[in-house]
């Protein structure tokens, strides 16, 4: 089994043929998808979609590219409905917007304060701005978990984000050609601390790279990193899906 930990499938890209990307998701062994939140209408559209398919769960949260039109107020609420499994997508981005970091960094430390209160993982978006969310996140060391989602900086911040107590997203980018750094980070991280996820309908991996991405296509992620590490997908496979389960507690999960 492979688990998508990262779909926007809440987003309207899927309004018309959501079943048949579940049914080719399931045909691909991804049988368990979260679904993540960045504002609050598509909070409430992945509350909605995870308690009607058995093999969704949601994230709530209040991405950085929203900060300006919605606040965290609304999240308490959610957080016990259904199947919430974190806090996020949350975090920094400096890439689009840099006029305002203060309002970023008060928006993403109240939803790490209530990822602590309500013992939840995050989900963490951060581009451009692995520093500035390292130090947001210094202060609850060991208090607090999750993944840096679609991880996109180097090595050396990658084992910075394992010594929080994070793991490392990775997604379809490391199918591309100019992979370098990437291609690095699974070479040397150990596969206990990585994550596979899609952030559909974005970054679709080879051979559907520049089209609509949907969670079946985590199979060519798994398969990437088998290739770069040595292993079978198989391996690749059973390790990352016990880290989805342990780090989400998505329910019952042996291999
Ligand atoms: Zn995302």
């Amino acid at each position: 089994m492979i688990v998508d930990t990262h779909a926007h499938l809440n987003m309207e890209d899927y309004d018309k043929d959501i079943e048949a990307v579940l049914g080719r998701a399931q045909k691909n062994e991804v049988l368990k998808v979260m679904v993540i939140g960045m504002d609050e209408p598509s909070n409430h559209r992945a509350l909605e979609l995870a308690a009607r398919y058995d093999m969704l769960y949601a994230t709530v949260g209040v991405h950085p590219g929203y900060v300006d039109e919605g606040t965290t107020e609304h999240l308490e609420s959610l957080i016990h409905q259904g199947k919430v499994v974190a806090i996020g997508e949350c975090g920094l981005d400096l890439y689009w917007r840099q006029d305002n970091l203060e309002l970023q960094k008060k928006v993403f430390i109240e939803q790490i304060e209530l990822a602590v209160k309500h013992n939840l993982p995050l989900v963490i978006h951060t581009r451009s701005s692995f520093e500035e969310t390292y130090q947001c996140l210094l202060p609850y060391r060991g208090k607090v978990t999750g993944v840096f989602h679609c991880f996109s900086s180097n090595l050396n911040d990658a084992k910075r984000a394992i010594d929080l107590g994070f793991y490392i997203g990775i997604d379809g980018p490391i199918t591309f050609k100019k992979a370098l750094e990437l291609t690095e980070i699974v070479t040397y991280i150990d596969l206990k601390h990585i994550l596979v996820e899609t952030d559909s309908p974005y970054l679709a991996p080879m051979p559907y790279r520049g089209k609509r991405n949907e969670p079946g296509y985590t199979k060519y992620v798994v398969e990437k990193i088998a290739e770069i590490k040595g292993m079978t997908p198989e391996a690749v496979m059973n390790q990352t899906t016990r880290n989805a389960h342990e780090l989400f507690k998505l329910g019952g999960y042996s291999t």
